[in-house]
C-alpha cells in the first residue's frame, strides 16, 4: 500500500510506505541479444559516474568565443557536413503524402527568416510568436527566430482568442507568424489589445490577398538576404518562452536559454536512445514543450529525420505512419497510448511495426498496464519518462538497456540528481534555514526535487520572479510533484501536490487508484479526486470513461468498486464511481483533476484556457 498514515506524530506526515499496490506487474527484463542496435546508455551506473555536462557540451559545435545557438547546433552544423542532404523534417499530409525539408533546405530557409527579422527591425531578445499548425512555416519560424537571437514562443493553434491574447500580452509579442484563416478567426478581434505586436506574417496565403493588417510571409522572406550570418548568442541568452499546460491553474511562462540544447541532445541520446540513422516521431504539438524540445530541437541536434504529422490522432493512421515511414523511435503520451489500446490489438496487428525499436511516453503517469500492452501489441514496452516545462528536458527515464518496473518513471538521466523532500501535512516541502529536508529512506513519499545546474533548467517565470524564487530551496528545484524512490533508485510518481487526497488518515495519490481501475477491461480513462466528507475528511471519487462495448450501470459500478477494493484495500479504493463520457483534459492530453473537483463542488472553474473543447 502506498498510502501514508497521516495520524503519525510530529509536524510532518511521514509514515511507512511499502511496495506499490500489490502490483501484479513483473519487471520487464531486456534480453541483450534481442536489441537491433547497441543502446547508447549501455551501462547506467558507469555512464552516470563518468558523465559531465561539460563533456556533453563538447558533443556540440558551439560558436566562436564560447557562444552557443540552438539553430546552429540543430541545423547549420549538419548543413555544413556530411548530413547536408539528409531529410531533417518529413511532413505527413492527409493521405500520407510527404513534404521533405533537408538540413540544407532548412538552413537556407532559416537564414532568410533570421535576416527577415533583421529587416523588420526585430531585436534580439524580443518575442516572436507562432500560431500555426504543424506545417513547415512553424518549424522555419522557430529555428529562424532562434538563429536570429530573438525569443520564440509557440502557441497551440487550437487556442481561442482569449488565451492567445493573454499569452501575446504577457510575452510582449512583437511579431506573430500565423495563417490567414487562424488570423481571421482568432486574432483580428484581439489585435488592438496587444499594442506591442508590430508584425503579423501569414503563411500559406496562396493566390489570395493576405488579410488586412498582415503581410504575406513569403514576400519579406523572398526579399530577405539569403546570406548566412552567424549571430553571437551566449549559452545563457533567452531562446524560448513556453507556457505550461495549465493543469493545476493559470499557465506560467517558463523561460529557457540556448544552453538548453546541451540537455536536449544528451537526453535524446540516453533517454530516447537516438542514433543518427533513426526515423523519429514525436507526436506532441510544438505548442507544448515536448513538441519543441523533442519535436524540433533534440532530433535535429542529432541530425536524424523527424516525422511531423500535420493531421490529428487516428489510431489506424498512426500505425500506418509508423509502418510506411519506417519509424524506429516513437515518443508519445499516455493519453494517446490509451486511445491506441482502446482501438484494440487487432487493429495494431494489421500493420508491420517491426522497424519500431524504442517507444517512450511523457506527460502524465503511465499506468503499468499500458507499459505491458506496448510489449505485447507494439512489440516494444513503453518507456515512461518524467519532466516538466520548467525542466526543459527529460529528467527521469526508463532506458533502453535497463529493465522496466511498470508504473515507475525510471531513474534520473546522467547529469541529473533527483531527491525526495519531506513534506508537511499540506504537502509543502519542509525547509529549514533555506535547506530542504531530503529523505534518505526508500519508499517514503515526498516532493520530487532536482539539484540545480542542468543546462535546460528554466530561468524564470515571465513577470513572476517571486513565484520562480519560491520553486527553489538551497541547491534544489522543487517540482510540485510527489514521488517516492525505491531501494534500487527507481522513482514512482504519486501525484501532483495539489491533487493528492487525504482520506481517513491516509494520503492517497490519484495515480495509484487510476492505474488499478485502468486494469479493468471496461475502463478506458479515469480521473480520481477527493471530495469532502464529514468523517473521513475526503473520500475518493473516480470518474470513469468506458471502452466501447461496455455499458455504464449499477452492475459495472459494483464490479469496479470490488476490483479496486481487492487491489487497493478499503481505505484507498474509491467510494464513489461516476461514469463520464469525456473527462476534462488539457489540450496536451492531461486529465484536469482540478476541474473535476471544481465541477463536483460547484466552484468556479478558474483558468480553462488550455481545456480541450470537443
Ligand atoms: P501547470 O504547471 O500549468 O499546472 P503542467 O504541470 O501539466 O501544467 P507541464 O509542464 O506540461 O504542465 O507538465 C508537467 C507535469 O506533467 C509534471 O509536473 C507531472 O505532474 C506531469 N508528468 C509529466 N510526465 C509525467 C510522468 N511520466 N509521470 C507522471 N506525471 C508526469
Ligand atoms: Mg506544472
Amino acid at each position: 500500500m502506498t498510502s501514508r498514515d497521516l495520524r503519525s506524530p510530529g509536524t510532518t506526515a511521514e509514515v511507512g510506505v511499502s511496495a506499490p499496490a500489490a502490483a501484479p506487474w513483473p519487471v520487464i527484463a531486456k534480453a541483450p541479444g534481442t536489441r537491433p542496435v547497441r543502446p547508447n546508455l549501455d551501462d547506467y551506473d558507469r555512464i552516470r559516474v563518468t558523465f559531465s555536462w561539460e563533456d556533453a557540451a563538447r558533443e556540440l559545435d558551439g560558436l566562436p568565443g564560447g557562444g552557443l545557438n540552438i539553430a546552429h547546433e540543430t541545423v547549420d552544423r549538419h548543413a555544413a557536413g556530411p548530413r547536408r542532404d539528409v531529410v531533417a523534417l518529413r511532413f505527413v499530409g492527409t493521405d500520407l503524402d510527404v513534404v521533405d525539408l533537408t538540413y540544407t533546405q532548412l538552413a537556407d530557409a532559416t537564414d532568410r527568416f533570421a535576416n527577415m527579422l533583421d529587416d523588420l527591425g526585430v531585436r534580439s531578445g524580443e518575442r516572436v510568436f507562432a500560431l500555426v499548425g504543424r506545417i513547415p512555416a512553424l518549424y522555419i519560424a522557430a529555428l529562424g527566430t532562434l538563429k536570429h537571437g530573438s525569443v520564440f514562443c509557440p502557441l497551440f493553434s487550437a487556442f481561442g482568442p482569449e488565451p492567445i491574447r493573454q499569452r501575446l500580452a504577457i510575452g510582449d509579442g512583437v511579431a506573430l507568424v500565423t495563417t490567414p484563416r487562424l488570423y481571421e478567426r482568432k486574432v483580428t478581434g484581439i489585435r488592438e489589445a496587444v499594442p506591442t505586436l508590430r508584425h503579423v506574417l501569414v503563411a500559406d496565403v496562396g493566390d489570395a490577398a493576405p488579410p488586412e493588417g498582415t503581410v504575406d510571409l513569403d514576400r519579406p522572406l523572398a526579399n530577405a538576404s539569403p546570406a548566412h550570418r552567424r549571430r553571437a548568442t551566449a549559452p545563457d541568452d533567452l531562446a524560448l518562452l513556453h507556457f505550461t499546460s495549465g493543469t493545476t491553474g493559470t499557465p506560467k511562462g517558463a523561460m529557457h536559454v540556448h544552453g538548453a540544447v546541451v540537455a536536449h541532445h544528451a537526453t535524446a541520446r540516453y533517454a530516447l536512445d537516438l542514433h543518427s540513422d533513426d526515423v523519429y516521431w514525436c507526436t506532441a504539438d510544438p505548442g507544448w514543450v515536448t513538441g519543441t524540445s523533442y519535436g524540433i530541437v533534440a532530433p535535429l541536434a542529432h541530425g536524424v529525420t523527424s516525422i511531423v504529422d500535420t493531421g490529428e490522432f487516428d489510431a489506424a493512421r498512426w500505425y500506418r505512419i509508423v509502418e510506411r515511414l519506417g519509424v524506429t523511435v516513437w515518443y508519445t503520451a499516455p493519453t494517446a497510448i490509451r486511445r491506441l489500446m482502446r482501438a484494440g490489438a487487432d487493429l495494431a496487428a494489421e500493420f508491420d511495426l517491426s522497424r519500431l525499436r524504442f517507444v517512450a511516453s511523457v506527460g502524465e503517469p503511465l499506468n503499468p498496464e499500458a507499459v505491458v500492452w506496448g510489449a505485447s501489441v507494439l512489440g516494444r514496452p513503453i518507456h515512461d519518462n518524467w519532466w516538466q516545462t520548467e525542466t526543459g528536458a527529460i529528467m527521469i527515464a526508463n532506458f533502453a538497456a535497463s529493465p522496466i518496473r511498470p508504473g515507475s518513471m525510471g531513474r534520473p538521466v546522467p547529469g541529473i540528481d533527483a531527491a525526495v523532500v519531506r513534506v508537511d501535512r499540506d504537502m509543502r516541502p519542509v525547509i529549514t534555514d533555506g535547506v530542504p529536508e531530503l529523505i534518505d529512506a526508500s519508499d517514503v513519499e515526498g516532493m520530487l526535487a532536482l539539484r540545480v545546474g542542468w543546462p535546460s533548467m528554466f530561468r524564470g517565470y515571465l513577470h513572476e520572479p517571486g513565484r520562480y524564487a519560491r520553486t527553489f530551496a538551497g541547491d534544489w528545484y522543487l517540482s510540485g510533484d510527489l514521488a517516492r524512490r525505491d531501494a534500487d533508485g527507481w522513482f514512482w510518481f504519486v501525484g501532483r501536490a495539489d491533487d493528492v487526497i487525504k482520506s481517513a488518515g491516509h494520503l492517497i495519490g490519484p495515480f495509484e487508484v487510476e492505474s488499478v481501475l485502468l486494469e479493468h477491461p471496461a475502463v478506458a480513462e479515469v480521473g480520481v479526486i477527493g471530495t469532502p466528507d464529514p468523517l473521513a475528511g475526503e473520500i475518493v471519487k473516480a470518474f470513469v470513461a468506458l471502452n466501447p462495448g461496455h455499458e455504464p450501470g449499477r452492475q459495472l459500478q459494483l464490479e469496479l468498486l470490488g476490483h479496486a477494493r481487492r487491489r487497493l484495500g478499503a481505505a484507498v479504493a474509491p467510494r464513489v464511481i461516476e461514469f463520464s463520457t469525456d473527462l476534462p483534459k488539457t489540450r496536451s492530453g492531461k486529465i484536469m483533476r482540478r476541474l473535476l473537483k471544481a465541477r463536483e463542488l460547484g466552484l468556479p472553474e478558474g483558468d480553462t484556457s488550455t481545456l480541450e473543447r470537443l
